[in-house]
């Protein structure tokens, strides 16, 4: 009976754990990390002129949460239909640590020391794709990530598709809460940090909503909610 009552007692004190979630672009860091990496593409010769002025629009609509997502994304992956995983995964990499790896906001920086400290898993919840949210949390030593993912066939190439749902708003939501399951994480004590109207539903799904230089629309959201705003 003591046994019975001691493993309860844990299993309850496990499911009651939080997690901090983490948004990527323009919430741990200053910028939107797929311009990013379409300016870093053009430099590199790997796309054209057009296909930058594209992404630059995307990226805006992206930004005002104006954006027909899969839309956007099936146009963007049909570019890398044939690569191998492998040279896409490298390329990140050199790119992220050239570009993006010291953009890390102090304030996200002592959040994450806050959580660490309080022993929550930091899970990066990014409508990036896998290959850079995995890079990005190896990086700032995260627990876990969520992102898109893209498949390969047999040989390892990609094959221009990708997963669904998308890991963008809803979507957001499924990752998150299957994770959680799946790591005795209690959602309704966790914490999501976020700047954008896209992610209004993860921010509703958590106890506790972190605003990140919101976007009006959200900024708007947040007031009348009464969630925290904070200027990073
Ligand atoms: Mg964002």
């Amino acid at each position: 009976m003591c046994i019975r009552l001691s493993t309860l007692l844990s299993r309850f004190v496990a499911m009651a754990r939080p997690a901090a979630f983490f948004d990527l672009d323009r919430t741990l860091i200053d910028c939107n990390s797929g311009m990013e990496w379409a300016k870093h593409e053009f430099k590199q010769g790997n796309i054209s002129t057009y296909q930058l002025a594209k992404a630059s629009l995307w990226m805006g609509l992206y930004h005002l949460s104006l954006i027909d997502i899969e839309k956007a994304y099936r146009q963007a992956v049909t570019h890398y239909a044939g690569e191998p995983v492998e040279a896409v995964d490298r390329r990140t990499r050199e790119w992220f640590h050239d570009d993006i790896s010291h953009r890390l906001r102090d304030e996200a920086r002592g959040a994450l020391k806050d959580h660490r400290d309080q022993n929550h898993p930091l899970v990066i919840l990014t409508n990036s794709t896998c290959f850079e949210a995995s890079i990005a949390a190896e990086t700032w030593n995260f627990d876990d990530w969520l992102a898109n993912r893209f498949p390969a066939d047999d040989d390892g190439m990609l094959t221009g598709t990708f997963e669904t749902p998308l890991c963008y708003g809803e979507g957001k939501v499924e990752y998150a809460t299957n994770w959680a399951r799946d790591h005795d994480v209690d959602m309704d004590a966790s914490y999501f940090y976020s700047d954008s109207l896209s992610d209004l539903p993860m921010l509703e799904r958590v106890g506790h909503p972190r605003i990140v230089d919101p976007d009006p629309r959200l900024r708007r959201e947040a007031r009348n909610r009464d969630w925290p705003i904070l200027d990073w």
